[in-house]
């Protein structure tokens, strides 16, 4: 029997890709992936250790030292990634539904994602030929000039939550500045990554350049950080990953790059368009089923239009419709794991004791089995509750009353995190004076999570540190080195002539 729900041509076991060739772990080790649907094992992946990463490492160093992509010239690189981006817009369909499968994120979502990933191949392709770098002169005596280069072998660390496109991100600035490879993608959602390799062969890009272990985070992550011969880690994921990742990496003192996790507050004064913020704030925690690091997973309503929020977000967020993932009516599919779909469960008990819930509070109706969360909504939630404090990665929110700009600037940055904030006002002085002095890394104004690709990503406090995307990403993944040469005589005090 056939099962429109499951893609043809899913493979019965996924490998590492090494120097150009896919290959099993050096142990022969493997472990489990799961269809978030039925928590089923649908194939096994090749679960890396040390040996595989050192084999990894080595061919990258290889692809580096002896190999053409770090000396081509940036057009030539630019219409490899432009190839890589042609391709992957041309199998969108089936990426979706690949990562749709083995995510549990709604088709019409995963479908979004794969078009942003062959954009972010694009938006670097383009970067580096229209690059340029500073050269400073002073007349007459001496010219300055940056000497732009790759560093070297870029490791690269990804979450779960939009495999595919987060892969993208890291992958299309480290391969366009002519750095070589290492991906360990995540141990839960390890199919779409290991089309890239394909993908990539398609394209022309030369061998060992991209090279993907997969594996568990304390065994090949781990082996990858603390790799000698790689002096780059760009790393997303949880904020404590991201502490154990910087202590395994100070003994190397490695250039790091951190997208870690979020709590974000949206902000909803009372002279806001209510319908837009409504829209607007379902939307912002309740698609990719609310594993998203920009999540809005709580809502600040000032208090003279909070009942009605609440009661019009609740009934909203009741109609939200959790579906297959494979289905295009799907707005909240299934959690990626059952170990992740534990821990979301797990919070909704702790905020039924610590707040009012006023939608789902469980299983989705309608699904026996499988990670269906009924979107839920708390209200009347307290500042120092767990479920307004800690990150739950799932259709959850908090919504919290306030009185004053002050108080609602002080319950935004009540939290550990500082990724993302949402502010819905008319107000224009204080869109921008809130702005200013929220502790978050980015800020939408009347706005939904909308971004251009050439505008900063990162957060602050335990949400990241260092910035990704555009100028920032070309600067992470190459050295400035500054050439000085002297015009005229040298400027040459002499020692020891007497
Ligand atoms: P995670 O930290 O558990 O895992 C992320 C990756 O790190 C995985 O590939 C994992 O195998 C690896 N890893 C785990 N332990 C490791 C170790 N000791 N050494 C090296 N690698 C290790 O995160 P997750 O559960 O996969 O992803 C969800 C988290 O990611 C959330 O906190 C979310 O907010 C965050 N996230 C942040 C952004 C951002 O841009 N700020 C974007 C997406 C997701």
């Amino acid at each position: 029997m056939t099962d429109s729900r499951i893609p043809a041509d899913l493979p019965d076991h996924i490998q590492h890709y090494i120097d150009g060739a896919f290959v099993d772990s050096v142990d022969g080790g493997t472990f489990d992936v799961l269809d978030p649907v039925t928590n089923e094992t649908y194939t096994t992946a090749a679960a890396g250790t040390k040996a595989d990463i050192d084999r990894a490492v080595a061919s990258a160093r290889k692809a580096f030292v002896e190999g053409p992509w770090p000396r081509m010239l940036p057009r030539e690189r630019s219409r490899i990634l432009h190839r890589i981006a042609d391709i992957v817009e041309s199998r969108d369909q089936r990426l979706a539904e690949l990562e749709s499968f083995d995510s549990g994120l709604p088709i019409t979502q995963a479908l979004g994602q794969a078009r942003r990933a062959a954009e972010n191949f694009r938006f670097f392709a383009d970067l580096i030929v229209a690059q340029s770098d500073d050269a400073f002169q002073v007349p007459g005596r001496q010219m300055n000039y940056v000497n732009r280069k790759p560093i070297g072998v870029a490791g690269l660390i990804t979450p779960w939550n939009t495999p595919f496109m987060l892969e993208s991100w890291k992958l299309g600035p480290a391969l366009a500045t002519g750095n070589t490879v290492v991906l360990k993608p995540a141990e839960f959602t390890p199919l779409s990554a290991s089309l890239w390799a394909g993908i990539f062969e398609e394209a022309g890009l030369p061998q060992g350049v991209f090279n993907l272990v997969n594996g568990l985070g304390e065994q090949a992550g781990d082996a990858l950080v603390k790799h000698p011969d790689v002096p780059l880690i760009s790393f997303t994921g949880e904020s404590r990953t991201g502490q154990i990742i910087f202590g395994n990496a100070a003994p190397f003192l490695k250039g790091l790059s951190m997208e870690l996790g979020g709590k974000s507050p949206a902000v909803v004064f009372a002279d806001a368009d209510l319908d837009t913020a409504i829209d607007a704030t379902i939307f912002g925690v309740f698609s990719l089923n609310g594993e998203r690091c920009t999540a809005g997973s709580r809502i600040l309503v000032e208090r003279s239009v909070y009942d009605e929020f609440v009661e019009r977000y609740a009934a909203q967020a009741k109609r939200v419709k959790v579906g297959y993932p494979h289905d295009p009516s799907t707005e909240v599919g299934a959690l990626v794991h059952p170990e992740h779909y534990d821990k979301v469960m797990s919070y909704i008990e702790i905020g039924k004791g610590e707040a009012r819930l006023v939608a789902g509070g469980g299983r989705a109706e309608g699904f026996d089995e499988g990670n269906f969360v009924a979107p839920t909504v708390f209200a009347d939630v307290p500042h120092d509750a767990r479920i307004f404090q800690e990150e739950i990665f799932g259709p959850v929110v908090a919504i919290t009353p306030f009185d004053t700009e002050e108080e609602a600037l002080a319950l935004a940055n009540d939290t550990k995190y500082g990724l993302a904030a949402y502010i819905w006002t008319n107000d224009l002085r204080r869109a921008h004076t809130f702005a200013q002095s929220v502790e978050a890394g980015m800020v939408w104004l009347n706005s939904n999570n909308v971004r251009d690709l050439r505008t900063p990503f990162g957060g602050v406090k335990a949400s990241g540190l260092g910035h990704e995307g555009g100028y920032r990403s070309i600067d992470f993944y190459t050295d400035q080195q500054s050439v000085h040469i002297t015009l005229g005589a040298p400027h040459n005090p002499t020692f020891g002539k007497h």
